[in-house]
């Protein structure tokens, strides 16, 4: 038995490195944020990898969108795609000659061996071993082929694979989180590393790079904890054959991330779509506070913290291995902290794409930045996510209120014609400077209606802005103005007619 990690003082070099597949998830932000967090904590090396060995699978759509994630997360990488560094490419998709290399020397070296098995051969057996209750990995039948099994193969036409030999002895290693692991070499049996036509896998190019790379600690998600032995062998290997450092990186993986029903989260619940975020108006920051709690945090009391205060205090040792527990309602709360925090400036600039085409329901003449600035600091600590901006503000620039069915059968009761008669009355010969005599004018109307305020302010509420929650009523009176506030009181009467 061996203990297999031994990065010693090198600087910290961790990496990205997703493949171009679907959307970009949360657990796939998070792996990134962890890394960044260390890199940034360390004064180490951020390495962007793009694992785009997998033709029928990646695009090129997603390769740009794993970029553009990026940039809008604000995680920046110090070698990667863009940049280049010394260990570009940085797309495996061009560095097929060095996996060609790579394999020919594993292959020379005994390290891995041609498979001639073919897929009904291996099901057959794989079905065998499941009855007879042993490990239903692969069985080693071609590991000492002779030359002249292989030729008779070869002229029957059978195509092979190229396998990996894993040591017949346990292969142990210290997790950053999850401590001491061994896994027993009838668990993980000699695995492909090319394919039948010659291309190479995730299992040779992931390691390969990691070690050309020199990366000195692999922090990824816990899917992939059973593909470290396997790992840890072929960076032995390729010590040997002096490709790389010579030394095994360190591991660490992060926690399993918990949807609905105390399921895995999958990428195909909507929550767990970085675009659905963005699409919202998530703060990055607000996004990215959150998904350091998972499975991590700044301190017992604190569950909201910059991304400054996250790098000065982020330690791989100190994540918990326990599953997290994704919780989009915290992670909305957290999100409108953030938004509270801003200063007035930046949310009002942070605002700014939701308040124009085509998020923005109204015609574009009738914005005005005054107007919605003067709301602005009601506005901030109202909101949830950006989105939300528009149907808190949208009073202000459609011509007409929208006319939310349900809002109007709540507000508009028995006798509120009555009532808006009144406080159209009041309202028109209040004192437009000061929100607090608006108020005013529908306490007093409401009185003569035997109506609390708020009772009283509804229907005038859903009259002027066509929904029965909002802003600050009579703010946003004064904003709109008298004129268009009347006006509105009077299209309400006549359809309350
Ligand atoms: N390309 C792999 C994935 O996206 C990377 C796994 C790893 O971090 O080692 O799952
Ligand atoms: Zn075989």
């Amino acid at each position: 038995m061996t203990n297999a990690t031994a990065t010693g003082d090198a600087p910290v070099r961790v990496r990205f490195c997703p493949s171009p597949t679907g959307n970009p998830h949360v657990g796939m932000v998070r792996t990134a944020l962890f890394n960044w967090a260390y890199a940034r904590h360390t004064g180490g090396t951020l390495v962007f990898r793009i694992e785009d060995t997998d033709a029928a699978r990646d695009s090129e759509e997603s390769y740009e969108q794993l970029l553009d994630a990026m940039r809008w997360l604000g995680l920046d990488w110090d070698e990667g795609p863009e940049l280049g560094g010394p260990h570009a490419p940085y797309r495996q998709s061009q560095r097929m000659e060095i996996y060609a290399d790579v394999a020919r020397k594993l292959l020379d070296g005994g390290y891995a061996y041609p498979c001639y098995c073919t897929a009904e051969e291996l099901e057959e057996r794989r079905e065998a071993a499941r009855k007879a209750g042993r490990p239903s990995g692969y069985d080693g039948t071609c590991r000492t082929l002779t030359g002249e099994q292989i030729a008779a193969y070869e002229a029957e036409g059978r195509s092979h694979v190229v396998r990996f030999r894993m040591p017949d002895e346990p292969i142990t290693f210290t997790d950053l989180v999850r401590g001491e692991i061994t896994f027993q070499p009838e668990n993980v049996s000699d695995y492909g590393i090319l394919r039948a036509n010659g291309a190479p896998l995730y299992t040779l190019v992931n390691p390969v790079d990691d070690a050309l790379m020199e990366i000195t600690h692999v922090l990824r998600g816990e899917d992939l904890l059973s593909s470290t032995p396997r790992q840890i062998a072929l960076y032995r290997a390729l010590a040997e054959l002096g490709i790389g450092t010579g030394r095994v990186p360190e591991f660490g993986h992060l926690p399993y991330v918990m949807g609905e029903g105390n399921k895995k989260l999958s990428k195909r619940d909507p929550q767990s779509s970085l675009n659905m975020y963005r699409e919202q108006g998530f703060l990055p920051e607000g996004l990215l506070n959150y998904l350091s709690l998972l499975g991590w945090s700044l301190s017992e009391d604190r569950d909201i913290f910059s991304m400054d205060e996250m790098v000065a205090a982020f330690d791989i040792h100190d994540v918990n291995g326990n599953p997290a527990r994704f919780d989009l309602k915290k992670c909305e709360a957290i999100n409108a902290t953030h938004l509270r925090e801003l200063p007035l400036k930046d949310f009002i600039a942070a605002c700014e794409p939701w308040l124009h085409a085509p998020h923005a329901p109204w015609a574009p003449e009738n914005f005005s930045q005054a107007a919605f600035e003067e709301l602005a600091p009601l506005a901030q600590t109202r909101l949830t996510v950006l989105s939300d901006v528009t149907a808190n503000v949208d009073f202000l620039f459609l011509d007409e209120p929208v006319r939310d069915e349900k809002s109007w059968q709540k507000a508009m009761k028995e006798g509120s014609d009555a009532l808006l008669r009144t406080a159209r009355a009041k309202l028109e010969s209040a004192d437009w400077s000061s929100a607090e005599a608006l108020k005013e004018a529908v306490l007093a109307a409401g009185e003569e209606h035997g109506l609390k305020l708020g009772k009283a302010q509804a229907p005038v509420r859903v009259a002027v802005t066509g929904r029965t929650v909002g802003l600050p009523l009579f703010e946003s009176l004064q904003v709109l103005g008298k004129e268009p506030t009347l006006r509105r009181i009077d299209a309400a009467l006549t359809a309350l007619s």
